[in-house]
């Protein structure tokens, strides 16, 4: 097929009702997939579904809730796989939510419902689509990661007058554990023609950076240290995941490419 489009693919997409994920879907739909999404709101995914259908996007979705094992298990070996005939091209691992505390306030059910949804989760849903993946002969995973991976973001508010209320969001491993993911199943899934990727957004507007009403403390404090002196829209994230799932990027594997206005390099 031609090296710059999606005509034809398939795309299962994580959290689409929302944010990046949103993005996303319709970046995917644009430009020719097909695509499904899932998400735990009813109501909302339903209503996106609505947009999609008068826009002419070719998009489905179901109501899931990736934490839990079963619910992954329905969505790719039943929902997915007769959708798409047993055949999937991308598979993007979007989906995933974050906690807005001090490490020390963190409780062990805050711990495993993050780690059951940003890292178990797009594990298991790897494994699921890998049979998919394969039987498409040409199948690309991406994972949306963070950049908070690649170095220690606090984001707590630099000013003192909003110290009382500064933000903050700790434990980030399952992001650097997403991307040691990437690179180990670029090696060991190459034989079947699966591509991996992963993409690391800076601090984008979303729902998600909304939460609390705390955004703005969160933007003068990343934002003092990002280059490019804003935040991201989704649909800056969201044409980089396009690119990687394209014929034009057939020789990219193993990489976590950050999307952050130059924030992961900013050294002053
Ligand atoms: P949003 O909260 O705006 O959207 C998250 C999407 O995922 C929604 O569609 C939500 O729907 C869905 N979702 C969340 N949990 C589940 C679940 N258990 N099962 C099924 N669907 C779920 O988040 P963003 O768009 O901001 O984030 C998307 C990804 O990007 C996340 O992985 C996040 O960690 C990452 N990221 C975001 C950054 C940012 O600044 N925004 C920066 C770096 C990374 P519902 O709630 O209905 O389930």
């Amino acid at each position: 097929g031609p090296k710059w489009s999606l005509n034809g693919m398939t795309a299962l997409v994580t959290g689409g009702s929302k944010g990046i994920g949103r993005a996303i879907v319709e970046e995917l739909a644009g430009l020719g997939a097909r695509v499904h999404t899932c998400a735990r709101n009813e109501k909302e995914l339903g209503d996106r579904l609505q947009e999609w259908k008068s826009k002419g996007f070719d998009v489905s979705g179901s109501v899931c809730d990736l934490s839990s094992s079963s619910e992954r298990i329905k969505l790719v070996l039943e929902t997915v796989a007769s959708a798409f005939d047993g055949k999937l091209n991308i598979l993007v691992n979007n989906a995933g939510i974050g906690v807005f505390k001090k490490c020390l306030d963190w409780s062990p059910e805050d711990y495993s419902s993050v780690m059951a949804t940003n890292l178990v989760a797009p594990f298991h849903l790897c494994q699921l689509a890998h049979p998919l993946l394969k039987a498409s002969g040409r199948g690309s995973i991406v994972f949306i990661s963070s950049t908070a991976g690649l170095l220690a973001i606090p984001f707590v508010s630099g000013y003192a007058t909003t110290k009382a209320l500064g933000w903050h969001i700790c434990m980030f491993e399952y992001a650097a554990g997403i991307n040691q993911l990437t690179k180990n199943l670029a090696c060991e899934w190459a034989k079947d023609n699966i591509r991996t990727n992963s993409v690391a957004p800076g601090g984008t507007n979303t729902p998600l950076t909304k939460v609390s009403g705390k955004k703005e403390q969160c933007c003068v404090s990343i934002m003092s240290r990002v280059p490019a002196e804003r935040m991201a829209e989704p649909d800056e994230i969201s044409s980089v995941v396009a690119f990687l799932c394209m014929p034009a990027a057939s020789y990219i594997s193993g990489q976590v490419i950050a999307v952050d206005g130059g924030y992961s390099v900013c050294g002053f």
